[in-house]
């Protein structure tokens, strides 16, 4: 459950928002003119299937948007947090509590093998 909380707190980021905006509107773009071509080039309003083009922008904002947040969720030692949070030590099971914009420090007993994963 705090691992969907934190999930949700990431991706309601708004840099990340925006970036996943932007590559969905470019990569949503050319995929709709590929899928499309013939009827956007003929500027055929009437026959354009719009779900289809609302999902072909969907897709790539999912994606980018999903690996945004999955990277951010890795919690690697020398990373910056993007939420506070409760991890716990894959290695020896040690507990911290981690917050905002903080660096992720390495496991007292694991050192530079340290790896967290969210409690
Ligand atoms: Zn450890």
């Amino acid at each position: 459950m705090n691992k969907l909380k934190v999930y949700f707190a990431i991706l309601c980021d708004q840099e990340l928002i925006k970036k996943s905006l932007k590559i969905a509107l470019v990569v949503g773009t050319l995929l709709n003119i590929i899928n499309q071509a013939e009827i956007l080039l003929a500027l055929d309003f009437v026959n354009i299937d719009y779900i289809k083009s609302l999902l072909t922008y969907m897709v790539p904002f999912m994606v980018s948007s999903y690996t945004a947040v999955s990277m951010k969720m890795k919690f690697k030692i020398g990373d910056t947090t993007h939420v506070n949070t409760t991890l716990m030590c894959k290695g020896c099971n040690q507990v911290i509590q981690v917050h905002k914009d903080e660096i992720v420090p390495v496991c007292t007993n694991c050192k530079e093998k340290t790896q967290w994963r969210i409690k």
